[in-house]
């Protein structure tokens, strides 16, 4: 492998669970670079529901996955984090002065002192409904929302029973000029205030909601117009600018299970006092890792950081005394943090 460049720590993973290992390795004076598959920074929050509100991350009441995603980013400016996008960490090796060479599918390679895995669930990739054509009107497909104003005064028809089904139905339908949500039974998945608020705007009026599958679109050179839908008794067909199928994601590892990492359930097993897996030098922090209570929240991420920030700067400089300081009170801190 030539010209690798150097850095302390690779992260994989742009999630806000990868960026903000970013700023708790800076702390430590641990300089990073982050890849990631995706043209974006942000993870599941800025592909799969950046205008969303998230109601748990502690002293936000609410911040939307974008703006959570462009907070961190500032957060950890001044630790100069490099970001490559659009690419898969690929290749793993391990050199002989013990640091880690990482290569991606693009060509780039990494000579690490460690690497963190922050891959979420790994690749992911919306689970697709069984309707023929479907690939011929990408286009007017959507498994995630960008911009909310695309939506605007189109007819949509959302897909499925869960929370992202219900979620992007009280979300979009008073943007949309029709909403119309199509679920095999009449009974939902989602959480019960939104199952609440769903069935309100069905009773109001304000959507239409049909038993039924959606087994067949409509359209012209890749425009949908409409969809049919087949119910116990009939089939009927809806008006429908945008299809919006909610089935789930299938996540995949892809190259990293390769990597001889011990997983369990596709998932990244790790100590839980250093986030750091079976091999020696490669931790894993966010939603990829498992361990006994794990729960697959952003606050659980953000506070998996820290300790692993902590066990990478003592594998790093073994030698010396690590004490942890409050970026309230340390003066070298601060003056690290209000460089840029
Ligand atoms: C609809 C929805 C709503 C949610 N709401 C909340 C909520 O309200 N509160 C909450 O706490 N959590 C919520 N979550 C969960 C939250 O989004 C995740 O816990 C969080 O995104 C995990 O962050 P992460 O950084 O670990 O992983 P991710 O956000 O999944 O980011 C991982 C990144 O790694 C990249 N990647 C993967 N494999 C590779 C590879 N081999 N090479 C390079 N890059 C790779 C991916 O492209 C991705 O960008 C929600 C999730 C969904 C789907």
């Amino acid at each position: 492998m030539d010209n690798p460049i150097q850095t302390d720590v690779l992260i994989i993973g742009a999630g806000p669970v990868g960026l903000f290992a970013v700023f708790e390795l800076g702390l430590l004076n641990l300089n990073c670079h982050v890849i990631d598959i995706l043209d974006k920074p942000g993870g599941q929050c800025a592909q799969l529901y950046p205008e969303k509100p998230i109601y748990d991350i502690p002293a936000y009441p609410v911040i939307t996955g974008q703006d959570l995603t462009e907070n961190l980013l500032k957060q950890v400016k001044p630790f100069s984090p490099v970001l490559h996008y659009e690419q898969l960490a690929s290749k793993i090796e391990k050199k002989d002065d013990g640091n880690w060479l990482v290569e991606t599918d693009k060509g780039l390679i990494f000579d690490v002192k460690a690497v963190v895995i922050a891959a979420g669930g790994g690749s992911f990739e919306p689970k697709k409904p069984n309707i023929p054509d479907l690939d011929k009107y990408s286009k007017s497909i959507s498994y995630s929302i960008d911009k909310v104003d695309r939506f605007k005064d189109k007819d949509i028809v959302i897909l499925g029973g869960g929370d992202s089904a219900l979620d992007w139905t009280l979300q979009l339908y008073d943007t949309a000029k029709s909403l119309t949500l199509v679920h095999r039974r009449d009974k939902f998945r989602g959480a019960p205030a939104t199952v609440e608020k769903v069935m309100n705007l069905r009773e109001n009026g304000k959507i239409q909601f049909h038993v039924g599958q959606v087994n067949e679109i409509i359209g012209n050179n890749g425009k949908l117009s409409a969809v049919k839908c087949l119910k116990s008794d009939e089939t009927i067909n809806l008006p429908c600018d945008i299809l919006m199928p909610f089935f789930g994601l299938t996540m995949s590892l892809g190259p990293l299970d390769k990597w001889g990492i011990d997983l369990s359930d596709e998932r990244v097993v790790v100590n839980t006092e250093t986030f750091e897996t079976n091999i020696p030098g490669i931790y894993a922090v966010g939603d990829i890792n498992i361990y006994p209570g794990k729960l697959k929240l952003i606050l659980s991420g953000f506070h998996e950081t820290a300790l692993m920030a902590h066990a990478v700067f003592k594998r790093v400089n073994p030698d010396e005394r690590l004490t942890l300081q409050y970026t309230t009170t340390s003066s070298s801190l601060q003056k690290k943090l209000l460089s840029q």
